[in-house]
C-alpha cells in the first residue's frame, strides 16, 4: 500500500467547532462523537457526524473511530424515521481526499434525511440560518423522543 495521507491539520473548520472556537447547531453528542447541522444543506435536516478525536478521513481512521461514528449515524438516523420528524429514508455520504469530493479534512459522515420524491439541492449553497436552527430544534426533539 502506498497511500500516505497528509498529516491531520487541527486548523480545519470541524476541529474549530469541536473546540467551540466557531459556532455550530449541535444536535447530539456522546463521549466519542458530535453531530451538528451542515450550513450548506443539500436537504432539510442535513447533518454531519464527526469523531471527537482527530483523523483526516475514512482512510486513516481507526476502527474505533469508524465504529463510533457509524453507531451515532445509526442512532440519529433511526430517530428521524417516521413520527415525529417524519423522514422516509436516509442517505449517507462520506468523501475522502480532494478527488473523492472531500473539502474539510476531519472525518465526517453526511446524514441526509429524505422524503419520498424529494431532490437534493446543489452543493455549496449557504443555507438560511433561521431555517437551519429550526430544523436543528426539530431534530433534537426527535432524538430526545427516541431515547
Ligand atoms: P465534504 O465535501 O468535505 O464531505 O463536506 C464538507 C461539508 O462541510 C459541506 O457539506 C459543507 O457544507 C460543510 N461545511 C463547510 N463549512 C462549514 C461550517 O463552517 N460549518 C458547518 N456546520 N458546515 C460546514
Amino acid at each position: 500500500m502506498d497511500y500516505a495521507p497528509e498529516p491531520y491539520a487541527d486548523d480545519n473548520i470541524f476541529a474549530k467547532i469541536l473546540r467551540e472556537e466557531i459556532p455550530a447547531f449541535r444536535v447530539y453528542e456522546d463521549a466519542e462523537t458530535l453531530v451538528f447541522m451542515d450550513i450548506m444543506p443539500r436537504v432539510d435536516g442535513h447533518m454531519l457526524v464527526i469523531p471527537k478525536t482527530p483523523c483526516r478521513n475514512m482512510l486513516d481512521a481507526s476502527a474505533d473511530q469508524l465504529a463510533a461514528c457509524l453507531k451515532t449515524v445509526q442512532k440519529v438516523s433511526l430517530a428521524l424515521l417516521g413520527a415525529p420528524y417524519g423522514a422516509d429514508g436516509i442517505s449517507l455520504q462520506q468523501f475522502n481526499e480532494p478527488a473523492g469530493g472531500q473539502e474539510v479534512y476531519h472525518l465526517h459522515f453526511h446524514i441526509l434525511p429524505r422524503r419520498d420524491g424529494d431532490a437534493l439541492r446543489p452543493p455549496r449553497q449557504q443555507g438560511d440560518m433561521e431555517a437551519i436552527a429550526a430544523e436543528a430544534e426539530r431534530i433534537r426533539a426527535a432524538i430526545a423522543a427516541a431515547a
